[in-house]
């Protein structure tokens, strides 16, 4: 692994404008505590539940030094797998701030919200991207194929108590595939209850194991959320012009495109 950079971007991002990446996890194949059918980083390599220490917070300070004056929008807290699972996560974000004066963002898969160390964590951003992408605890194990132990209901109750404590911008992404685009509907009433900031409707447009929806179903699907505010999709997002720092860095996080999966 030596020789990578916990560091990439920035890379345009339909949800964050120019969003500066710092990786967390630094390994080489993707390590979550899922493995969605549509992921574009591959199969999950490390499967991994608990939380550690990947990288360490003066290696990331290193690091950071090299960035400082970057222009970006955002740092936005994603990568090779599940941010969440660093367990330095919270002094990451602090730390990263303050380096480059620049809002930070975690884009996550929510599954590690029923802890509360990780809500601790997450409610230091100023923005939390969480994922759902079912209406159900079967759903959820066909799309998102998880490892951890927790029901999706205690995920989607995690999310509600974080809703409840958290004062930045919460966004619920949800990604629709052909497995899940019959319960929009349904799914509609769950981002309902949830009260994020801003829904986005996905669906995988870089090149991954699913073909994306066309965007005649992702409209229809859209109309089921019409009751909702601040509902964008990536169809119709704009995205900016940006060039990475590190090209190599950056195409390990973002295969064959510009819309980051998890
Ligand atoms: S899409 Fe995100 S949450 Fe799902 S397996 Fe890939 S990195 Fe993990």
């Amino acid at each position: 692994m030596s020789g990578n950079s916990v560091i990439y971007g920035p890379v345009p991002s339909w949800r964050l404008g120019r969003s500066f990446g710092i990786d967390l996890l630094y390994t080489e194949g993707k390590t979550c505590s899922f493995d969605c059918v549509y992921c574009q980083l591959g199969k999950t390599v490390h499967p991994l539940v608990e939380r550690k220490e990947f990288v360490t917070l003066s290696r990331l300070a290193e690091e950071l030094g090299r960035a400082k004056g970057i222009e970006a929008d955002y740092i936005t807290f994603s990568g090779v797998g599940e941010p969440t699972l660093a367990v330095n996560l919270g002094q990451a974000i602090t730390l990263a701030r303050s380096a480059l004066g620049l809002p930070a963002a975690v884009l996550t898969n929510s599954s590690l919200m029923t802890r509360e160390d990780v809500r601790r964590d997450l409610a230091l951003a100023d923005v939390v991207v969480a994922k759902v992408d079912a209406p159900d605890e079967e759903t959820f194990h066909r799309i998102n194929r998880p490892f951890i132990k927790d029901h999706w209901n205690e995920i989607t109750q995690a999310i509600k108590l974080f809703r409840e404590q958290y004062k930045g911008k919460l966004a619920l992404q949800m990604m629709f595939i052909d497995a899940n685009k019959q319960c929009a509907g349904e799914m509609a009433i769950i981002a309902e209850r949830l009260s994020p900031d801003e829904v986005q409707i996905n669906t995988p447009l870089r090149p991954c194991a699913v073909p994306p929806l066309s965007p005649e179903v992702m409209h229809s699907i859209m109309e089921k959320f019409s009751g909702l505010k601040n509902v964008v999709t990536v169809y119709e997002a704009p995205r900016p012009e940006v060039t990475p720092i590190d090209r190599k860095e950056t195409l390990r996080r973002r295969p064959g495109g510009d819309i980051y999966p998890g």
